[in-house]
């Protein structure tokens, strides 16, 4: 015999003899059989009572329905609570008392033995495969005894006490089968269930986590939040929110790669936790955004103070050998009495977006911010409508030539009027128009407008230029030159009579793509002025590599030349100064007559201004035109 057979024997004689206390059913387990046993018990017990009773066997009927009806219902109540030991005890008794009294009236070598084949299988489904056998070779004893049996021959009666032996191996066996059947199934459904579950954790995990770093996702964080908040609460102390957001770090993931990538990640999310592990806690949002929070006293001053001390400038990282500083941006916002987690969050994103706009590192929200943004967005709805539905209007100002009293030309002016707030300046609509990009369609409406004016002018006999004004914007627009020459070609407007504006910060700042449009401007005949000039650093250095032909000098330096020395100076100087450039000077904001004399001494050519008239429709300014009375003012 192999050693494995033997232990396979061994095992098998300790399963069925119950030796291994861990190879019989639990008590929970048994508890369900015992039951099982009760309700077929009864059912067959009260059938055989009534059929006894009918046929005429009635102490038969009446045993069987006595032991049936009083013994087995106790056992069904007692396995509930659990005192196996008694109502398995009930159940065997109800068996004897019902089995012995087929036996007795059977006869022992006539019906009454097949009823008692039936015990052993009982007996170890009942009682389990150790006590099993003591009941069983109890009840066997017990049947020598029964007075039926008493007649009997000796060999009838080793040949039934071997029946019975081995009746009980085969229940024993089955009942051992059944057991071992039921523990693998158990010990399958816990091994599968521990896996499901290990499943449903990581589910769980991931669906409150970001799986890169770990760190709590924007449910994770609202969790986290709303717990905070409950917290707060009882406590006097303030929470802050910090919404971070990384600069550029995605575009240095696309150039690194995703393996370094996620090394980047590590470090600054070591980096982030160890800013928060004070007091607080941090959660990834997206790619390139993280959340923190934490409690302080100090509201304001705590909350940028942190921000300062902990994360500095930016992250430092070391990418392969290369020490990389990851910029951010952040906004915050402190916890109020009635916000609500998912509030609180959208208020930090907020402010660190007006901080991103506003190019600071970091904003703290207040709601000023918020009514701002309506009305900035409610604007921008307004505009698009308006430029949709053509209720722009173009004005124009006269530029005169101071010298000669003669209208030179005119400056194109937008005018918006809402039709229910009025006439909405241009200083309000036009930065709105340049942040949305609404400004690519209404320039283009400038320039068609503007230019189909100056032809129909010209058309009429009179000889004048057109300024329009350009925002830095739309020096990015590819299409822009081809548009303009289209638009001047189409109406038969000479380049040289279309003055293209921009504002000297737009020369400061400018790109070399920008730097190009305007040098191509120049190059197909456009005028190039610029506008608003002494508002910027006042310095021309930026014009030697542009092409300039006009330098318009801002009207804050116009105004006081009368009463202001220094302003005097300026406007002089810089007069001096372009036309030894060989720039065209024009003076803007020209409100008196005593401007227009100092101006034409100082050397200035050409003025715009209240003075000679205000921006006015189309319709006025051919009026005004024909009524000549630029020229008498000019004299004067
Ligand atoms: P700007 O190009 O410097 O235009 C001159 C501004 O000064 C005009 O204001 C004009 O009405 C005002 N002005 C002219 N003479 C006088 C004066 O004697 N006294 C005073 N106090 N003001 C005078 P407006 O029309 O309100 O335009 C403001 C600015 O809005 C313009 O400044 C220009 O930068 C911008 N803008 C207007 N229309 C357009 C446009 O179609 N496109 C672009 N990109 N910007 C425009
Ligand atoms: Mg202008
Ligand atoms: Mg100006």
């Amino acid at each position: 015999m192999s050693p494995q057979s033997g232990s396979r024997l061994r095992q098998f004689i300790s399963d069925l003899f119950g030796i291994d206390p861990a190879t019989i059913a639990n008590v929970k387990e048994r508890g369900k059989d015992i039951r099982l046993a009760c309700i077929i018990g009864l059912l067959v017990s009260t059938s055989f009572a009534v059929f006894n009773l009918t046929v005429g066997f009635v102490a038969l009927g009446l045993i069987e329905g006595a032991a049936a009806l009083l013994l087995l219902p106790a056992a069904y109540f007692l396995s509930h609570s659990e005192r196996m030991l008694s109502a398995e005890t009930l159940v065997m008794l109800s068996a004897i008392i019902i089995n012995a009294a087929l036996f007795h009236f059977g006869g022992v070598d006539s019906t009454g033995i097949y009823w008692i084949l039936s015990l052993p299988f009982i007996t170890f489904f009942v009682t389990g495969q150790r006590r099993g056998w003591l009941w069983a070779f109890g009840f066997l004893v017990l049947l020598l005894f029964i007075p039926s049996a008493a007649g009997i021959s000796q060999t009838q009666e080793v040949h039934f006490f071997f029946g019975m032996l081995f009746y009980m191996v085969l229940a024993a066996s089955f009942n051992m089968l059944r057991v071992r059947f039921e523990e693998k199934l158990a010990r399958q459904v816990k091994e599968k269930t521990a896996v499901a579950t290990a499943y449903l954790e990581q589910l769980q995990f991931l669906a409150k986590h970001d799986e890169l770093t770990g760190l709590p996702n924007r449910e994770g964080i609202l969790d986290l939040l709303d717990d905070e908040i409950k917290r707060q609460a009882e406590d006097s102390e303030a929470l802050v929110v910090i919404y971070i957001k990384l600069i550029r770090i995605i575009e240095l993931i696309n150039i690194v790669g995703t393996e370094q990538g996620a090394v980047l990640f590590a470090q600054i999310v070591a980096n982030l936790k160890n800013a928060v592990q004070r007091s607080g806690k941090a959660g990834r949002l997206g790619r390139d955004e993280f959340v923190f929070f934490f409690s302080c006293k100090d509201l304001d001053l705590e909350a940028s103070g942190w921000l300062a001390s902990t994360l500095g400038a930016g992250f430092e990282c070391l990418l392969g050998n290369q020490t990389v500083n990851i910029e951010y941006v952040a906004g915050a916002c402190i916890h109020g009495d009635e916000a609500e987690a998912e509030v609180l969050l959208r208020k930090a994103e907020q402010a660190m977006l007006t901080a991103k706009e506003a190019h600071y590192d970091f904003f703290i929200y207040n709601a000023d911010n918020d009514r701002e943004f309506i009305s900035h967005h409610l604007l921008f709805s307004k505009l698009r409508k308006a430029l949709q539905q053509n209720q722009l209007e173009m004005y124009y100002q006269p530029q005169v030539d101071l010298h000669t009293g003669r209208l030179t030309g005119a400056e194109a002016l937008a005018r918006w009027t809402d039709p229910t707030e009025g006439p909405i300046p241009p200083l309000f609509f036009i930065p709105v128009a340049e942040q949305s990009g609404l400004i690519f369609p209404l320039t283009r409406w400038v320039i068609a407008t503007a230019i189909a004016q100056c032809a129909q002018w010209r058309n009429a006999g009179l000889d004048l230029g057109i300024a329009i004004n350009l925002s830095a914007r739309n020096l990015a627009d590819a299409d822009l030159l081809a548009y303009l020459e289209n638009m001047a070609t189409d109406f038969c407007v000479p380049p040289e009579k279309i003055t293209m504006e921009l504002t000297e910060g737009v020369f400061l700042d400018i790109s070399q793509k920008s730097a190009n449009v305007i040098r191509h401007m120049h190059e197909k005949g456009f005028r190039i002025s610029i506008d608003d000039y002494g508002t910027g650093y006042s310095s021309l250095s930026y014009i030697k590599g542009l092409p300039v032909t006009e330098l318009k000098i801002d009207q804050c330096f116009i105004k006081g030349i009368m009463e202001s020395h220094s302003d005097a100076l300026i406007v002089q100087s810089t007069i001096d100064m372009a036309l030894q450039l060989d720039l065209e000077v024009v003076a803007e904001g020209v409100e008196e007559a005593s401007i227009v004399s100092q101006l034409r001494d100082f050397g200035c050519r050409v003025g715009q201004g209240y003075y000679f008239g205000r921006p006015m429709s189309a319709v006025a300014f051919d009026l005004w035109a024909q009524q000549d009375a630029c020229a008498a003012k000019a004299q004067a």
